[in-house]
Parts: structure tokens; C-alpha cells; sequence
């Protein structure tokens, strides 16, 4: 484990920036770090181990998707079609002719 200290400069995402950017340490837990400053745009935030933040899901777009879905399946069953069970070919055996 590196040995982490206050004002060590080290990458982060910012999400200020959009991209990884060197960051001051300003603020450790347990020897890890907890917050950070972009030493660019100067903004603190926590440390995200250089990960981008997940897209943030619209409410609205979500609520619309759901009503896609629905006019697409109104049963709303949601469970899977019952396979109908599809007749095997016949198993035609391969007989050797043996000439007697
Ligand atoms: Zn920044």
C-alpha cells in the first residue's frame, strides 16, 4: 500500500475538468485517500480512483421508457413465452447394410 500523504499529488478524475487531472490530496481516511483537489480548476471533491461518475439517468426519459414498455407488452407478464415443443426429427438410424 503506498504510503499516502496530505498535498501528495496524485490522478483523479475531475469531474469539473471531465478527465484525469493531477490532484493535491487535502484530505485522508485510514490511510487512504478521501478528498482531493483538481489542481487545475482548483474544485474538491472525493477521491474516485480515477473513475468517471455513472451517467446520470434522466427521471423523464426513464418514465417515457417504461411506457414503451408497456404498450409493447400489455400483459405486463413479463415472464418468459412458453416454448411450444417442436417435433424432434425422426432419428433415422444409420443401419449398415450387411449383405448376408
Ligand atoms: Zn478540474
Amino acid at each position: 500500500m503506498p504510503d499516502y500523504r496530505l498535498g501528495d499529488v496524485i490522478d483523479d478524475f475531475c469531474v469539473k475538468c471531465k478527465r484525469i487531472m493531477n490532484h493535491n490530496l487535502v484530505s485522508l481516511v485510514n490511510g487512504e485517500p478521501a478528498k482531493v483537489r483538481c489542481r487545475t480548476c482548483h474544485s474538491d471533491h472525493d477521491y474516485r480512483r480515477e473513475q468517471p461518475p455513472p451517467p446520470k439517468i434522466d427521471a423523464k426519459k426513464q418514465a417515457l421508457y417504461d411506457e414503451v414498455l408497456k404498450k409493447v407488452n400489455p400483459d405486463g407478464s413479463g415472464g418468459p413465452a412458453p416454448e411450444p415443443e417442436a417435433p424432434k426429427p425422426p432419428a433415422k438410424g444409420k443401419s449398415k447394410k450387411t449383405s448376408t
